[in-house]
């Protein structure tokens, strides 16, 4: 029996709220939990009911939930100062972060532009590299190369550099175009058997576009090592430095989205430095502040900042700014989130972690209908399919994927699937016991929906 509290909760938030990437028709049903409270890796909903954050609050968070020393930092500095705009003043845990970004950040990345989420930070690169262009004597440079299955944000910007029909669709007469590169996603690539062709062969389509049109396109976009929303589709090595030396050759921009990728997601600090990448522009935000407060940056070298200098009337301002850029609270936050690194040797103690995982995913093969486990770091996406031998998806309509999360949240996991891929992106501070534990939620609500022994 659902107690009357959650009920009455639930009933409150279905006469006035609007959920995000959700059919209200379908959530008027739906028994959703109410979460009032969270610790490490567990949520509380207002009932008392735990669960696993078996997907970090959408890939946010890092340290757990209520980190006291995040949350103290964070009151010390509401002593402080919340919010001073960053228009025409500074603030000092805006300078100290910039300062601490640029020496983490991958050499070269040398300026750190602020806003206030993962679609803002990558719209600013898009402005930024357009702009440069415009200014820097190329003013022919307006087009971007896009990736197949990318997802940059919702913004109308950050939706024009994406590749994902179902969310994008509808909104394409609004959006601007871009030249569309297909994507290292090998099980169902047709034109090749391994991962390393298929890499291969989205390398030389992308070669081919910028040996066309080079001198059009003001940048690249990309997800390093792993395109998030698009269903966890995992680059082969080498990738990354292919679109890097391509775009070296080509003189174009390369703008790298680390907003899913960045602070020990794929088991280093950043994607990038899997490969020794240096992108020409950066985007972050989720886990810059344990996904505690909503915060974002945009790294930019030398070359693309000094593009930007001049006297008033040459023009030269970037013009774009948000109300709470260089957010004060949002910047001690992510100070904090980054002394928890240090204290907790997070990207060492990750090493275990990652590998546990990669290790519990192999029972999931015991089930007929799981046709493709991808994995880096600590991302899994598990791609259900209906027939294993032709690799044909569910109906959509049967809502699998979904249906594999509700058996998840009884079983006391929250999961958040793309389509019919399981996602598994734990909290990086996950213990080993609190990893076999979602493991092994995820394996038995695949089984249950799937009719698996
Ligand atoms: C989540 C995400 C974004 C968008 O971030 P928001 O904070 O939701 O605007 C952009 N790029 C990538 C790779 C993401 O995963």
């Amino acid at each position: 029996m659902p107690s009357r509290s959650s009920e009455s909760w639930r009933a409150r938030d279905r006469r006035v709220v609007w959920h995000p990437f959700t059919q209200q028709k379908l959530w008027m049903e739906e028994e959703f939990p109410v979460i009032s409270a969270g610790k490490g890796v567990w949520l509380r909903d207002v009932d008392g009911r735990k669960y696993i954050d078996g997907v970090s609050s959408l890939w946010c968070n890092v340290h757990g939930h209520g980190r006291r020393e995040i949350v103290e930092a964070m009151k010390r500095q509401l002593g402080r100062l919340a919010h001073a705009t960053f228009l025409g003043l500074s603030n000092p845990p805006a300078i100290e972060l910039a300062e601490r970004l640029v020496a983490l950040a991958p050499k070269g990345l040398t300026r750190v532009f602020y806003s206030d989420d993962g679609s803002t930070a990558l719209e600013v690169a898009l402005k930024m590299a357009f702009q440069y262009w415009q200014q820097n004597g190329k003013p022919g440079r307006t087009q971007f190369v896009t990736l197949d299955a990318a997802y940059h944000g919702d913004t109308l910007g950050a939706m024009s550099a994406g590749g994902i029909d179902l969310f994008h669709g509808v909104f394409r007469p609004l959006l601007f175009p871009t030249i569309k590169a297909p994507t290292t996603y090998a099980y169902r690539c047709e034109r090749s058997k391994t991962e390393v062709e298929c890499a291969k062969h989205c390398l030389d389509e992308v070669g081919a576009i910028l040996g066309s049109h080079g001198h059009e396109v003001a940048g690249l976009v990309v997800e390093p090592v792993v395109q998030g929303a698009g269903g966890m589709i995992v680059q082969p090595p080498g990738f990354l430095t292919g679109l890097r030396e391509l775009c070296t050759k080509h003189d174009v921009f390369l703008i790298a989205d680390e907003v899913m990728t960045g602070f020990g997601r794929t088991g280093r600090m950043f994607a990038c430095e899997h490969e020794g990448v240096v992108p020409d522009l950066m985007a972050l935000s989720k886990g810059l502040t344990n996904g505690m407060m909503p915060l974002a940056a945009t790294l930019a070298t030398d070359r693309v900042y000094g593009g930007f200098l001049g006297d008033f009337k040459d023009r030269r301002t970037f013009f774009h700014g948000h109300t709470y850029t260089g957010n004060a609270l949002g910047c001690a936050a992510a100070l904090a989130t980054l002394d928890v690194f240090k204290r907790d040797r997070t990207l060492e103690k990750l090493r275990k972690t990652i590998h546990l995982l990669a290790n519990l995913l192999q029972d999931f093969y015991s089930i007929p209908q799981v046709g493709d486990i991808r994995t880096v770091g600590l991302i899994a996406g598990i791609e259900l399919v209906s027939d294993p031998e032709t690799k044909a998806p569910f109906p959509p309509e049967a809502r699998t994927g979904h249906r594999v999360a509700l058996e998840a949240r009884k079983r006391g996991a929250i999961l958040r699937p793309l389509g019919d891929t399981i996602v598994l992106m734990p909290p990086l501070s996950i213990t080993e016991k609190e990893l076999r534990t979602l493991v092994a939620i995820a394996l038995d609500s695949v089984k249950a929906v799937l009719g698996a022994p």
